[in-house]
């Protein structure tokens, strides 16, 4: 087998032979060995940076320019330990930087990894679905709507099969494709008997062969395009970085004009005032900032992994903080989509199935109905429909009944196992020569048979509207009599208002052997067979999330394409929409865009709807200013995903073009889990709030120590190298806790926050001026006070110094804990690293306090017990009015985090 070769051009049967396969697919222990031959289909790794350039890359920052230049200087004037501990300053925030990102990229990319493709495979006459990375050269592939293509193949037989090759060629029209040669030089964009990996299926469905896999795939060869890094950034980190910059820029005139004014005014020495001003610099610049973000964001997307919901795009995670309606598919993801059928309904008679899950115990009928010649003709028939329109299977594994498929299905599977069919005899019987799949836009699905003994027949199910529209006869007794629209209406309307999903079944027969099966050949002119109705029961889960986020101030809309009256009943259960009827798709079509608007704020349950209704919805709703989170699982669902604010496609149902427009997928395809990201959203971006709220007012602290000292003209209480120590030693340790603060009790009972809320909100800025102003007055008081009852230089300024780290750890106490006092058991038990940067920094402050080297170095001083109780009780008592003041803004604000 040459490894290419102008596959397009090439017959179907020379191109299966070439590659040594069949329709029946390869053996499992072919492809094992062609896997070891080939290797896995998988496109190259992007490179990865190197170690060295990843940790350049962290001083590639405003911030730590003006650190580096601020130690130069210190240099030149050989002000060693200062030198020293500016740079110590820049490598710890560069090796931390280093480190979390390297822990972000990671978690990152094994998120990624819970996203990899998987392909509908035949091997040994079976259907699997595998791993797209096992896939080998001669594999038959199926495709379906909203699939993408997992490697390249030579298409063997389409039907209607549409291919979006935006990706490779540049064309966003979708290709139709054929499974016909064409010529030799046809370009790639006009091959149109092959599907290339990475493109996607729009409509249609097709069969292809795995021509080449991998590297060797028409994309693999294309490398720019997989050499893609994703930076780790959201609108409020770019926020921040762009804030950081301007404080930056501020920093630096403030230092200037601080040593101007200390040297002219205060009659300073030069040099002492430029190591205040450059103090002054290190100390206003919240250099470890960035790192902080990155990594608190880093850890809500592990949290929101861990609870099932898969973060495709970093932004959504702070979006998901401020939705304020969630739009949800009713099957599968607020009920359980285990579907179990319990009426059958005749023309002649209703049956009640007992039974439940897909076991095939139970009755047909109050007495128990069985498949017995003749008898029941039209159950005959019913039950033999469900069977061969059906792509689902029923197996049983270790008493375990498991489907494979689509529950609504498998649910009609067991159904007539329950009767005593056996699938595989009415297969083979009535094979099948064609079908159309079934399509949420027109409902139903539609398969072609004969009976070996020349007669063609189609049969349709779907949902009973539909179906309704083109019958014009019924069965009855085994016969065809005229047909009955309105009691076959009511008889479904009667299920559905139970919450039952209904289907209708009917049949046409042929008189001449058709060619194939097309929508127009059943449009009209069915014989209706019999309606069922299935229960697919709420998931528990589900019902509690919902009440949880309208308690949280979010609308929950759910969006089905099922019936009116079922999408009531299952609203009921779940307590959404109780106090307005169902709006259905075909009335959203005949609105103005302002009647729209009203009607998608107003109402919560949207009934047979299609896929571009949910477009319309979502763009009315944002209109109305809403945030909006949207799920979705079909090809068709992409642009209301895409457009959503957070586009959310199911992991297990969805197609993979679902998830590529979505920037959220969920794992277990569960609406709860859609409620608990939204919580972790909060969460992150109290975390991110809660770090800007400790740094600022912390580095606006230490800062104001320098400049109150020298607008007062007083020896300087802190000296500029032990201000620097400061912000080291506390940079790396408190404000990095809290990346991973848990949820405040309250997170889910406050209203959605402002999308456009300013990142600098009021609150910032007060607290920010409140602390600082609060722990220069502390440190500075113990400092006056020390100093002034004969205390020396050295031992107030060791005693300031521990004071504004003592105000800092009881600061972060006070941060870590916006709406409700620091001090209870559960939120001070709830993050152990708080207690490890606690303990890290007390050892350190005993160094420096103690240490001789350090006394050396810092003139720092001993301290008496007695010295210790004094800062351990001015910065209790600073702590204690921060906690009036959180008190006084919670009576007249009612939340502080905005
Ligand atoms: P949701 O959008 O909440 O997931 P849904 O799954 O109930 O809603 P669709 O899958 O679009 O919506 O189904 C709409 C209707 O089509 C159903 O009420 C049913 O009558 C019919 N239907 C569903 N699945 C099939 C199927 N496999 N074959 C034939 N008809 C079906």
């Amino acid at each position: 087998m040459s490894p290419r070769q102008n596959w397009w051009n090439c017959s179907v049967a020379d191109v299966i032979s070439h590659l040594g396969s069949n329709e029946e697919g390869l053996s499992q222990q072919e492809a094992q060995q062609r896997l070891h031959n080939y290797g896995f289909n998988r496109l190259p790794e992007a490179k990865q940076r190197s170690w060295l350039n990843r940790l350049l890359a962290q001083f590639n920052n405003a911030l730590i320019y003006v650190l580096i230049v601020s130690a130069s200087i210190t240099a030149l004037l050989q002000h060693w330990l200062d030198t020293t501990v500016i740079l110590g300053v820049v490598i710890i925030n560069a090796v931390i930087g280093l480190i979390q990102e390297g822990k972000a990229e990671k978690a990152l990319n094994a998120i990624r990894a819970l996203l990899s493709p998987q392909a509908l495979v035949r091997r040994n006459s079976e259907t699997h679905i595998i791993e797209a990375a096992e896939l080998v050269p001669g594999d038959i592939v199926q495709l379906q709507p909203g699939d993408k293509i997992p490697a390249d193949l030579r298409l063997l037989k389409v039907r209607e099969l549409h291919i979006d090759e935006a990706i490779l060629t540049g064309e966003s029209q979708a290709v139709v494709k054929s499974d016909q040669p064409d010529t030799v030089a046809a370009p790639l964009a006009e091959r149109f008997s092959m599907a290339y990996s990475g493109t996607l299926v729009t409509s249609g469905t097709g069969v292809g062969i795995v021509t080449s896999t991998g590297a060797n795939t028409e994309i693999g060869r294309i490398s720019g395009l997989i050499g893609e890094v994703k930076s780790i950034s959201t609108p409020l980190l770019r926020q921040v970085a762009r804030f950081a910059g301007w404080l930056s820029a501020i920093t630096i005139l403030l230092a200037a004009a601080t040593f101007c004014f200390g040297w002219l005014g205060r009659n300073y020495s030069a040099t002492d005032m430029f190591i205040a001003a450059v103090g002054l610099a290190v100390a206003a610049i919240p250099e470890g900032l960035p790192a902080i973000l990155t990594i608190t964001l880093a850890i809500g997307v592990q949290r929101m992994a861990n609870r099932h919901a898969i973060i495709r795009q970093l932004p959504a995670v702070e979006t998901l903080g401020s939705v304020t309606v969630i739009c949800s598919d009713k099957t599968g993801t607020l009920t359980r989509n285990e579907m179990t059928v319990t009426d059958v309904v005749l023309r002649e008679e209703a049956y009640p199935v007992s039974g439940v899950g897909y076991e095939p115990k139970g009755n047909i009928g109050q007495s128990g109905v069985q498949v017995n010649g003749g008898a029941y003709p039209d159950l005959d028939l019913m039950m033999s429909a469900c069977l061969l329109c059906n792509d689902a299977t029923l197996q049983q594994n270790n008493q375990h009944w498991q489907i494979s498929g689509d529950p609504t299905e498998a649910a009609l599977i067991t159904l007539a196992y329950k009767y005593g069919l056996i699938s595989d005899t009415e297969k083979a019987e009535k094979p099948r020569l064609d079908e159309i799949p079934f399509a949420s836009e027109y409902r139903f699905m539609a398969t072609l048979h004969h009976d070996h003994h020349g007669h063609y027949f189609a049969i349709v199910k779907g949902a009973p509207e539909q179906i309704i529209e083109m019958c014009n006869q019924q069965r009855l007794n085994g016969e065809d009599q005229p047909f009955e629209p309105d009691w076959w209406l009511n008889q479904a309307n009667e299920l559905a208002s139970n919450g039952k999903r209904v289907l209708a079944i009917a049949y046409l027969n042929f008189t001449t052997k058709p060619s194939a099966l097309a929508l127009d050949d059943i449009s009209q002119g069915l014989t209706m067979v019999g309606l069922v109705g299935m229960v697919d029961p709420p998931r528990p889960e589900a019902i509690r999330a919902v009440a949880m986020a309208q308690s949280a101030g979010i609308q929950v809309k759910m969006i089905t394409g099922d019936h009116t009256a079922t999408a009531a009943a299952i609203g009921r259960q779940m307590q959404i929409g109780l106090d307005t009827d169902p709006v259905t798709g075909s009335d959203l079509e005949q609105l103005s865009d302002q009647a729209l608007q009203q009607l998608a704020h107003e109402r919560d349950v949207f009934a047979r709807t299609s896929p571009e209704h949910k477009l319309k919805l979502v763009q009315a709703l944002q209109a109305q200013g809403h945030v909006v989170a949207m799920t979705g699982d079909g090809v068709n669902d992409a642009p209301a995903l895409k457009r959503a604010e957070v586009g959310i496609a199911m992991g297990c149902k969805g197609t993979e073009a679902a998830k590529q427009a979505s920037r959220v997928v969920l794992a277990d395809d569960n609406f709860a889990s859609i409620v608990d990201a939204v919580e972790e959203g909060r969460v992150v971006y109290d975390n991110l709030k809660k770090a800007i709220m400790f740094i600022l007012p912390t580095s606006g602290g230490e800062a104001l120590s320098i400049l109150a000292a020298i607008a007062l003209g007083v020896v300087l209480p802190i000296t500029p190298v032990q201000i620097l120590w400061i912000n080291m030693v506390t940079a790396v340790t408190l404000a990095m806790t809290l990346g991973f603060e848990p949820a405040e009790s309250d997170v889910m009972k406050r209203p959605p926050r402002k999308p456009d809320a300013p990142l600098l909100s009021k609150l910032l800025i007060w607290r920010t001026c409140f602390v600082s102003i609060l722990m220069v007055v502390t440190s500075f008081g113990m400092y006056l006070w020390y100093n002034q009852t004969g205390h020396g230089l050295n031992e107030s300024r060791t005693i300031a110094v521990n004071v504004l780290v003592f105000c800092e750890i009881f600061y972060l106490l006070n941060t870590r804990v916006m709406q409700r006092h620091a001090l209870s058991w559960s939120s001070l038990t709830s993050n152990i690293y708080l207690w490890y940067a606690i303990g890290i920094l007390f050892l350190l402050q005993m160094a420096f306090t103690y240490s001789s080297y350090f006394q050396y170095l810092f003139q720092t001083s001993g301290l008496t017990l007695i010295s210790w109780l004094h800062i351990i009780s001015s910065t209790l008592l600073f702590f204690i009015i921060i906690e009036i003041e959180k008190y006084l803004l919670r009576r007249f604000t009612l939340t502080i985090v905005p």
